[in-house]
């Protein structure tokens, strides 16, 4: 699905266009075909002022556009009757080909704060829409419509609400959302009905739905709005980008603007306090003590690291690693084992979730970093196979399944995670030879 284009002479670097495939599986089992020739002719044409670039709107005119879409049998294709979830796959492509122009997403990396740029859709792995290798529990689950979903509680009237219902959406009925695209976000009734909400607590008026989310606190409001995502996009359309500096990954909405407001009114900053460097080493230290007694262990050395956390081979910051003693290769001379936890992917854990109770993860931490001790000594550490196996399967299943199988016959290492199997045991077996078993 991706031409190589002629080189300009002018431009020395070739680029590689991605181009739309010619034929996707959407995510409700319904086919689509795509002309990418078609779609980029639209595309060339002047478009109504107020609609914004990259947008909901701006996808719907290009598919709607002759030519553009078909369905499986070659019949033109009813783009708003798809469901929102087949309509922002459709989306993701037009923006990953370049067909509509994606906006850069600029942000710190979570873990070592060096800025990146990116667009996000560049990074989606489309292979399984391709191949019609939509089968993950997790990634392209559905929704459940039915039940009631806990949310947060939101004052509704006289009530507290705590649950949420949210029904399936055509492209038709979401409109509304997609006409205040590029208006400030305030939740009318229209826009409730588009979104779905079908009932808050016991409530089921738009009107009174409306008023309470617009008045809700703002995380009780994102519970709601993280609901409607998972609702209307399949989890599939995600991206995995990777930091240059420190490799941790982030995880990247595909498309990255999307039509649903993601923050009403102001962010509330009280959070619950994190401890700082002198009491959070207090803490490990007390924890380590009742925690090396009880499991019988003594001279593995531990240190509290307050530097850019060390990544797994997935791009997760740690929150502690273990590495076996051995000779120091600069010192020459005997190293003892050593348990470190990383300060700043605790508080990272606690930014995130302010349940993350920070005690209860030092001490299974350290637990942890012992087992991994103890399988070291006992020659076999199955921990450790199990926390590579698992780093590997979920980008496998990310990839997909067939993808992964041709990039490996081509050899291309462009993953981490490996797939070039001939590649991925050395780099494995260097890595802890010269350093940590990693974990946690
Ligand atoms: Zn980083
Ligand atoms: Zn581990």
């Amino acid at each position: 699905m991706i031409r190589r284009v002629d080189a300009d002479p002018r431009r020395p670097h070739r680029l590689d266009v991605p181009r739309l495939p010619a034929r996707v599986f959407l995510p409700s089992g319904r086919v689509a075909r795509l002309s990418d020739e078609a779609a980029r002719r639209a595309a060339a044409q002047a478009r109504a002022p107020d609609i914004q670039p990259g947008g909901c709107m701006e996808a719907l005119t290009l598919l709607e556009a002759e030519d553009v879409t078909r369905d499986g049998d070659g019949a033109p294709l009813d783009v708003r009757g798809l469901s929102l979830r087949d309509f922002h796959v459709l989306r993701a492509l037009l923006l990953r080909a370049g067909v509509q122009k994606e906006e850069t997403a600029e942000l710190p990396c979570e873990n070592c704060g060096e800025a990146f740029r990116v667009a996000p859709s560049s990074l989606l792995e489309i292979a399984p829409f391709v191949d019609g290798e939509l089968d993950d529990p997790e990634l392209d689950a559905p929704f459940d419509h039915d039940a009631a979903h806990v949310i947060p509680a939101i004052r509704v009237g006289a009530e507290l609400a705590r649950s949420v219902r949210v029904a399936a959406r055509t492209v038709e009925e979401a409109l509304p959302l997609f006409r205040a695209e590029s208006a400030p976000a305030r939740i009318t009734p229209a826009i409730v009905i588009a979104m779905g909400i079908t009932t808050l607590g016991r409530e089921r008026r738009a009107s009174a739905i409306a008023k309470a989310l617009g008045e809700a606190p703002p995380e009780a409001y994102q519970s709601v709005a993280d609901l409607l995502y998972e609702a209307h996009y399949p989890a599939r359309l995600g991206a995995v980008h990777r930091c240059a500096t420190c490799g941790a990954r982030s995880d990247l909405d595909v498309p990255w603007r999307r039509e649903i407001p993601y923050e009403i009114g102001e962010p509330r900053k009280a959070r619950r306090d994190f401890p700082d460097l002198d009491a959070f080493e207090a803490m490990v230290a007390s924890a380590a003590d009742r925690i090396y007694r009880a499991r019988g262990v003594r001279n593995i050395d531990l240190f509290v690291d307050d530097d850019v956390p060390a990544c797994d081979d997935g791009g997760e910051p740690l929150l502690g690693c273990y590495t076996p003693g051995g000779t120091d290769p600069t010192l020459g001379m005997p190293r003892p084992p050593e348990i470190r936890l990383f300060y700043r992917t605790f508080q990272a854990e606690h930014r995130r979730d302010r349940s993350f109770d920070v005690a209860a993860e030092i001490d299974e931490t350290i637990d942890h970093e012992i087992t991994h001790h103890l399988h070291h000594l006992a020659g076999d550490d199955p921990l450790d196979d199990e926390e590579h196996a698992q780093i590997e399967e979920e980008a496998l299943r990310r990839i997909g399944k067939r993808e992964a199988t041709r990039r490996a016959g081509k050899g291309v290492a462009s993953e981490l995670a490996g797939f070039v199997r001939t590649t991925w045991p050395l780099f494995v077996i260097a890595f802890v030879a010269t350093y940590f078993t990693f974990c946690r």
